[in-house]
């Protein structure tokens, strides 16, 4: 570090030649990588150079004095460098060259570090800026706009607070009312050099000196301040969100100044090659005459649009007739067709060259064009795919390319609905909480479980409004349009069972004041009544006033060509978890291959059947609980068969009765008077049982398979369920193949015992039926001691089934539902760099499935393994999931789509790695001649595993 004598510190860029390109961003950022590039295919760019990113981590670690004597050599001879392109001189009287000092890290950090303009400018320098221009005004505009950023970035004057007001904007708006001005342009260069005085004099009385003079100074200061912004409070909060490495530093960009405020015939602005928000392929933007830097993004006049069509469109948005457009708004197609024309090529060919839509920066000076920052444009997730599937069309990029080109977890936007666009822009935000489920939902509110469904059931439309949710508020969940509660975070009840129904869900509104008795909802201290509209926007986390117009999804053309592409490259199967005929019918939609996981117990909430799941539960004897699950057969029989119905030809995996059974009882007064008549015992008697049925880790209590070991009736009758359903569905024609699966097996002799429990009940349905069906007995993988011992549970399980949310919690010993109150202070300390509950742990769970899954197949090979926790649907997880030979992975429905992109782009992914690799072989292999390419062998050995034997997609996949 730093002691590296050869080692270069500094690029040059100008004049069509480049020390640097576009691949160097680790090293050059990506801004200064680019105007490299830029130069290297002739577009014009003005003169600088890039410090390193390497040296902003000298910096860091060494310190100022140290890092100026390492780089001052190079700095000052790239400085020659750009003199001689420019043909001025840095510090010059008469002729002086001023820079712009830019940052700029490996990846964007939009508006989190700092720019310095016009740099060079003291007192007699604007003179002779003013002198040479013919143009006083720009001078006095470029010195006024250089104290300012100076000021602001290096002298540290720059207001801590939103409160506080920054000293230069005070001075500028009193001058403003002083003159009677509305814009920054109205000020006169007389008023601009009074400005500048009163701005030197912020700075003496704020800093104590003299604003700088020596234009070294200046730069050096201005390099320092740059590498000190990459550490600032929110670049560091920034980069913890995006998890962008603090070691990576960010590189500084020197640059010689071009002149959008020279007057009239000049001005800057930013375009994107293509609509960022709707992906159609139309060049737009905006500019302002007269203006530099980001006025344009800052709002200080109201930019005008590039194309005359923006232009256009522009205007009726806006309601401006179209003559008024013409004479006030001019695009500046119209306005200055010569560089509109230099533009518009200049963008085709810059998406030409990096094939794909650039946002880009430039400057008019004085009649000519300099292109100041290209990059990858940020954009919606319809634009994303939108993008990829036109650029495929137009043989711009590869099939492999459209599909590694589209964030998987950005077609969560797609899938579901969403404000109309026009409607949004006139409503009023009520309040803010978290983006718990995305979509966008408008209803009614109510504030009972109850109340939603009697509501719905009338054809309205409802919001569930809750303090927070439990098991109980699950029908009422299920028909509101969305749901929002004031208490609990991102895995909350409510957030998670809204993100598996694809349903809305706004969670911990910290301002909402609800109450029951009432039926009010209180934000800010206004009153909204059961029966008000409001709306929610579950991708963002705000709640609207009133009724707000939605559009639905669209899951056809460009979409669904994409998925269409992912599955032919994808080696997994993508299933879902879901519980009912409905999701079942959704997620096949999204292009499910199965169902991974239905959770039976979600069918005992619903209707009167939690009456008699009580019965069970409150019975004393096993008598008691075969007479309630007599009743509960023929009702589970009917929900199979509208599962595997809307399933039919897939596989489908049912997990038999899992969680505790105090879930089930009764904790409100009323419900518990219903089941003490139900079953003909006293109130009394009913709290008492509750009370036995209380456990102190029921987590950790009796639930799973235990449940199903100690009371084996259960058990029998789910089994019986799930076959009959099938041998009925069988008579129909209907082709279903079942998949039983245990939960929370530990040990091999509980899975034994629930094997044989179900085999023995499916054989005894098979007699007295006189008919078979194909079905499949396997097992839940969620304790760390059964990833253990999975050899040995694999002897009687068929299937193996990841199930991370307890796996996780048993791992790490988190539980879930606490895990609130320490897993915000893990991750913002860094303890924990991902919330294990979201993104798949991989060095620990990770390592236990491995294990789980070599001992599973090595007592049973080609034993078939999936997973179905929320990771599911994660896309690193998914790519982790492939890696370790998986042969599906299940999620909710609305994230199959994203699942099935990231199946396929683990295997691109793969591939390219083992390219990489294989090129590193022979290039080892050329120099020592030697033996046969070993890895590439295990390569095809691990990609020549099967898919699963049943479903009609199992013959697709090839390699
Ligand atoms: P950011 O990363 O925040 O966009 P930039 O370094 O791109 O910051 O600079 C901020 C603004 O200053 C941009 O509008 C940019 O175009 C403008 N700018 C930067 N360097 C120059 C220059 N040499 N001449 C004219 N304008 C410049
Ligand atoms: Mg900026
Ligand atoms: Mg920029």
């Amino acid at each position: 570090m730093g002691k590296d004598k050869t080692r270069k510190t500094v690029y040059t860029f100008g004049d069509k030649k480049a020390e640097g390109d576009a691949g160097m961003k680790n090293l050059l950022g990506g801004k200064g990588a680019n105007l490299a590039e830029m130069n290297l295919i002739g577009v014009p760019v003005p003169a600088g150079f890039t410090i390193t990113t390497e040296v902003c981590t000298d910096y860091n670690a060494l310190g100022r004095e140290k890092v100026v004597e390492m780089i001052r050599p190079e700095v000052e001879a790239a400085v020659k460098y750009v003199e001689k392109i420019m043909g001025s001189k840095f510090g010059d009287k008469n002729d002086p060259l001023l820079l712009s000092v830019r940052s700029g890290s490996r990846a964007s950090m939009p508006g989190m570090m700092d720019t310095v303009l016009n740099l060079g400018l003291n007192d007699e320098a604007v003179l002779g800026i003013a002198k040479k221009s013919g143009n006083e005004r720009f001078a006095w505009d470029s010195y006024r706009r250089f104290i300012q950023m100076f000021g602001d970035v290096v002298l540290g004057m720059k207001p801590d607070s939103k409160e506080d007001i920054d000293p230069f904007e005070e001075i500028m708006d009193t001058m403003k009312e002083e003159k009677g001005f509305e814009l920054d342009t109205d000020f006169a260069a007389d008023d601009l050099k009074e400005m500048v005085k009163r701005f030197k004099v912020a700075v003496k009385e704020k800093t104590g000196h003299d604003f700088p003079t020596d234009p070294w100074e200046q730069l050096w200061g201005s390099v320092m301040a740059v590498f000190d912004s990459w550490m600032n409070e929110r670049a560091v909060y920034y980069r913890m969100l995006n998890h962008i490495p603090h070691e990576w530093g960010t590189a500084i960009n020197v640059q010689a100044m071009v002149y959008g405020n020279m007057g009239l015939n000049s001005g800057t602005g930013v375009a994107f090659t293509r609509d960022a928000g709707t992906g159609e392929d139309l060049f737009n933007g905006e500019y302002l005459i007269d203006a530099q830097g980001e006025d344009v993004v800052a709002g200080v006049r109201t930019p005008l649009q590039i194309t005359k069509e923006g232009a256009q469109r522009w205007a009726v948005l806006a309601n401006v007739p179209e003559s008024d457009r013409v004479a006030k708004f001019p695009s500046l197609e119209e306005a200055m067709p010569k560089i509109y024309n230099e533009l518009l090529e200049t963008q085709q060919k810059l998406e030409d060259h990096y094939h794909d839509m650039q946002d880009v920066e430039f400057t008019i000076q004085d009649g000519k064009l300099w292109m100041l920052q290209t990059r990858g444009g940020k954009r919606t997730g319809a634009a994303m795919v939108k993008i990829a599937m036109d650029m495929l069309k137009q043989g711009m990029i590869t099939e492999k390319e459209a599909i590694l080109r589209c964030e998987p977890i950005k077609l969560d936007e797609l899938l579901h609905p969403i404000f109309d666009p026009e409607a949004i822009t006139a409503a009023k935000v009520l309040a803010k909480g978290l983006p718990a489920s995305p979509g966008a939902a408008t209803g009614q509110i109510v504030f009972f479980a109850d109340t939603a469904d009697e509501w719905a059931k009338k054809g309205h439309k409802v919001i569930l409004v809750r303090i927070e949710t439990s098991p109980e508020d699950l029908k009422g969940m299920n028909v509101s349009e969305g749901i929002l509660t004031a208490r609990g975070g991102m895995t909350s009840h409510a957030a998670v069972v809204a993100r598996g129904m694809g349903k809305c869900c706004v969670s911990g509104a910290g301002s909402l004041k609800i109450d029951y008795k009432a039926r009010t909802l209180t934000i800010d201290g206004v009153k909204h009544k059961e029966g008000d509209w409001i709306s929610l926007n579950g991708t963002t986390g705000e709640v609207y006033d009133g009724k707000i117009g939605t559009k639905d999804a669209e899951l056809s053309g460009d979409f669904a060509d994409l998925m269409k592409l992912s599955d032919k490259y994808s080696r997994m199967l993508v299933r879902t978890n879901a519980d009912t005929p409905n999701d079942s019918t959704v997620a096949r939609e999204f292009g499910a291959q199965g169902i991974g996981l239905c959770r039976t117990e979600h069918m005992f909430f619903e209707g009167d059947r939690i009456r008699i799941m009580r019965q069970m539960i409150m019975a004393n004897d096993e008598a008691g609980r075969r007479e309630a699950l007599e009743k509960l057969l023929p009702i589970q029989r009917a929900d199979f068969e509208g599962i595997f119905e809307a399933m039919q030809d897939l596989p489908v995996t049912v997990r038999l009765l899992d969680p505790p059974l105090h879930e089930f009882v009764p904790h409100e007064e009323a419900n518990q008077k219903q089941t003490a008549d139900d079953m003909g015992i006293s109130v009394e008697a009913v709290k008492q049982k509750i009370a036995d049925l209380e456990e102190v880790n029921p987590m950790l209590g009796h639930r799973g398979c235990r449940l199903g070991n100690t009371y084996p009736e259960i058990s029998e009758m789910q089994a019986r369920a799930i076959i009959e359903a099938a041998l009925n569905l069988k008579k129909k024609g209907i082709k279903t193949f079942p998949e039983i699966m245990i939960p929370l097996t530990g040990t091999p002799e509980e899975m034994k015992m629930q094997e044989l429990l179900v085999r023995n009940t499916i054989a005894t349905v098979f007699k007295e039926r006189n008919d078979k069906i194909d079905f499949m007995v396997g097992t839940m993988l969620e304790i760390p001691r059964a990833a253990l011992v999975a050899d040995k549970i694999a002897e009687s399980a068929e299937f193996f089934s990841f199930g991370t949310n307890d796996l996780t919690q048993m791992t790490f010993g988190y539980s879930r539902d606490d895990a609130g109150k320490f897993l915000p202070v893990y991750l913002e300390k860094g303890i924990l760099e991902h919330d294990p509950f979201q993104v798949l742990d991989q060095v620990g769970v990770g390592e236990l499935m491995k294990i789980g899954i070599e001992r599973g197949r090595s007592a049973r090979p080609g034993l078939k393994v999936g997973i179905c926790g929320e990771h599911g649907g994660e896309p690193s997880s998914v790519e982790f999931c492939h890696t370790l030979g998986m042969n599906y992975v299940s999620c909710s429905p609305y994230r199959v789509p994203i699942a099935r992109l990231a199946a396929a782009q683990a295997v691109l992914k793969e591939e390219a790695a083992a390219d990489k690799s294989k090129k590193k072989k022979t290039e080892d292999k050329s120099k020592k001649k030697k033996s046969k390419d070993k890895s590439k062998k295990e390569k095809t050995k691990a990609k020549s595993k099967k898919d699963e034997g049943k479903g009609k997609k199992s013959a697709k996949k090839k390699k």
